[in-house]
């Protein structure tokens, strides 16, 4: 490989690895998982947040972040499976706590423009203590 090969991958590797920590470093859901911005915090663990949404569609609407920041579940990849399965898990877990699993609940997961995504860090949003019609809007 010649030098100037060399000298390009290396920039653009790098200008990669910028940009990609830049978004990263404007993301509102990783400054709340790292305690850095306020929250009304309900669950947290080595791979997770959950918190109330600030603006609830329900009794209860709580968001389950995970610590690891990817964009969307478009970006998730094989080595998001385990996270991505916590996440439910958790979601589960915290219906179950908060007393309206039996009545039951809705999970959500907007992805992308027509998906209805407005912060690009993948979140679960959990809902309940209302009933849902479906399909949704
Ligand atoms: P989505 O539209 O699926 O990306 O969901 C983003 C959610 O984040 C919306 O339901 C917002 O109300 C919620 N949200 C935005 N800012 C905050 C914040 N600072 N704390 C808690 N929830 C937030
Ligand atoms: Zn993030």
């Amino acid at each position: 490989m010649s030098a100037d090969i060399f000298h390009f991958l290396l920039f653009f590797i790098c200008g990669l690895i910028v940009l990609s920590n830049m978004s990263r470093e404007n993301c509102l859901f990783c400054k709340i998982a790292a305690g850095e911005i306020a929250s009304a915090k309900v669950y947290e663990d080595a791979v997770c947040v959950a918190f109330d949404d600030v603006s609830p569609q329900a009794p209860t609407h709580i968001l389950i972040v995970p610590r690891e920041h990817f964009d969307s579940l478009d970006k998730a990849r094989e080595n998001h499976k385990e996270t991505l399965g916590h996440l439910l898990l958790i979601a589960g877990k915290i219906a179950r706590d908060k007393g309206f699993a039996e009545n039951g609940y809705r999970t959500v997961i907007n992805t992308n423009g027509d998906g209805g995504q407005t912060v690009f860090h993948l979140h679960v949003h959990l809902l309940g203590g209302r009933p849902f019609i479906f399909p949704p809007g």
